[in-house]
């Protein structure tokens, strides 16, 4: 099979091979350090080299960006000022739309279609969603019951009050979007940051601190450090760093945790999931089956909160069971810059294999296998997409996060033992239920352990709606009113009169 792959637009291929590094106090710094390759998904080939952050380079960025707060360079910017610089910088990442769109699916493999409608168009509203928060952190007044000493008027305020040094480390997933998860609401809140995207595709997010220089945002606000786990553990080792914004895996989140947790760091972890969909005999098939192709497939299965796990009442597994076979056996495979393939490569070569090994075990172990199109034979990080039939209790595919096309789909008896088999994880992200019955979906909605549930559909996220885990899917929320308070501390003043 042939694949579509253009050469990249003249802008991309110019910035391709720019000098790409770390970005400190409004420079690229690279020092020399030994490149990393960034390599396009599609082709394995290298597209950029990108220099790594050494420690004593993650020291200078994180110093950069202390001074800046202590300077008060940023948190002494009005409200007002700092909502219009970074809607500002919101209008710069539409003016760039479709170059950023391209640099994503090159970097990342994900379809084009997705890097414009989500990963650009996506982020442009959160951007804007979290500027508008700048100008919203307020505090409370209360009056006080034990008036201290005996007979004076006392009342009390609190403030909230921007934390200091942010460390934002991001997967590889949605580079962009994650990226402005974490740089947006730390600025709103009048923090400066130091952001470590994933060595897999550092692009975007190089791309982005230029954009932020040109909306007005100061030098040393807004920082990035390059390199893989090192680069990113000697970010979160880091005194001045006063909260750690993680997303990522469970493994990394537990190892940065503890880290954060010697010096009392603040922390907010993103972290994986095991997602499970409960569908009930009601349910309509054919939307359900399309709802679950879109939930487990999209950006080959590489969302945080992709359905994996499928838990169907008998009434309708067969009906369903051939709607999802028909689909996944029609989709698709190529180049993310192909408008025709449904899935694209997977991030890299290593994270290919994983996935592969979780369909060769079922393969192995004799399970019903439904699988998509025919993978490009090039250096492409393809595979083909996957839907098992009842797998054996004990397969990995079952219980560990793949994060790749693959969907499991298992036989209960009835909605009882749909749930107590989606709670049977340690991951608690998020979750669907595909029922037309109103108070069977409440009370699964109720009973089900996750961040986030979903009724007839899996996937849609917005600024407007908090997200975060259960269990080991993480700590803390993003997005909703309340996501710049994670980067504040609440500070209570009491006045006597
Ligand atoms: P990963 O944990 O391997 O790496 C994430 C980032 O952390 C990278 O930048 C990496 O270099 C860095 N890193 C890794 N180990 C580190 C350590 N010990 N200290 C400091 N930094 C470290 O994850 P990944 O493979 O890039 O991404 C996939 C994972 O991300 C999946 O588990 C997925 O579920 C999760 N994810 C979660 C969400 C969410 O919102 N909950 C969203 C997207 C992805």
């Amino acid at each position: 099979m042939r694949l579509m792959h253009p050469e990249p637009s003249a802008a991309v291929a110019a910035f391709l091979k720019g000098r790409h590094g770390a970005f400190i106090d409004g420079q690229i710094v690279s020092d020399g350090d030994v490149g990393l390759p960034v390599y396009d998904p599609a082709t394995g080939n290298v597209i950029a080299q990108v220099a790594t952050s050494h420690e004593a380079l993650v020291q200078r960025a994180v110093d950069s960006a202390h001074a800046a707060f202590s300077e008060r360079r940023w948190r002494g910017v009005r409200p007002a000022d700092r909502e219009r610089i970074l809607l500002r910088f919101a209008d710069l990442v539409e003016r760039d739309a479709e170059f950023l769109a391209e640099l994503e699916t090159r970097e990342q493999g994900k379809s084009i279609g997705i890097s414009r409608q989500v990963e650009v168009n996506g982020t442009i509203d959160w951007m804007r969603y979290a500027a508008g928060l700048a100008t919203k952190i307020t505090g409370m007044t209360m009056d006080l019951s034990i008036p201290t000493p005996p007979g004076t008027r006392s009342t009390a305020m609190t403030r909230r009050e921007p934390i200091g040094v942010v460390a934002g480390i991001v997967p590889w997933n949605f580079p962009l979007t994650i990226a402005a998860w974490k740089i947006m609401p730390a600025l709103a809140a009048g923090c400066t940051i130091v952001l470590k995207p994933s060595e897999l595709t550092p692009l975007t997010a190089l791309y982005l601190a230029g954009l932020a220089s040109e909306a007005g945002v100061p030098n040393g606000v807004f920082n990035i450090v390059t390199g893989d786990a090192n680069t990113g553990r000697a970010l979160v080792a880091s005194p001045k760093v006063a909260k750690i914004s993680f997303t990522g895996s469970t493994r990394a989140g537990v190892e940065i945790g503890i880290s954060a947790m010697k010096r009392l760091a603040r922390v907010t972890l993103e972290l994986g999931g095991k997602n499970p969909a409960i569908v009930l005999d009601d349910a309509d098939p054919v939307a359900t089956a399309a709802g679950l192709i879109a939930g487990g497939f999209f950006n080959g299965g590489q969302v945080c909160a992709a359905a994996s796990r499928l838990y169907v009442t008998p009434g309708i597994f067969d009906r369903l069971g051939a709607e999802l076979q028909s689909a996944v056996s029609s989709l698709t495979i190529g180049s993310g810059l192909d408008l025709s393939a449904h899935v694209g490569p997977l991030v890299s070569s290593s994270h290919r294999d994983k996935v592969a090994s979780y369909i060769s075990e079922a393969e192995g172990a004799g399970a019903k296998l439904i699988r998509g199109g025919q993978t490009p034979g090039n250096g492409g990080y393809f595979v083909s997409p996957a839907l098992v039939v009842n797998p054996e209790p004990q397969l990995r595919l079952l219980s560990e996060e793949i994060f790749g096309p693959v969907l499991a789909m298992v036989r209960v008896a009835d909605a009882e033992e749909a749930l107590r088999l989606a709670n049977d994880t340690p991951y608690g992200l998020a979750a669907s239920v595909w029922t037309q019955n109103l108070k069977q979906a409440m009370d699964l909605t109720d009973r089900i352990e996750a961040g986030t549930v979903w009724v007839n559909t899996h996937v849609p996220i917005d600024p407007a709606m908090p997200f975060g885990g259960y269990k080991a899917s993480g700590l803390g929320r993003d997005f909703g009113t309340q996501w710049a308070e994670a980067y504040t501390e609440e500070k209570s003043i009491c006045f006597v009169a």
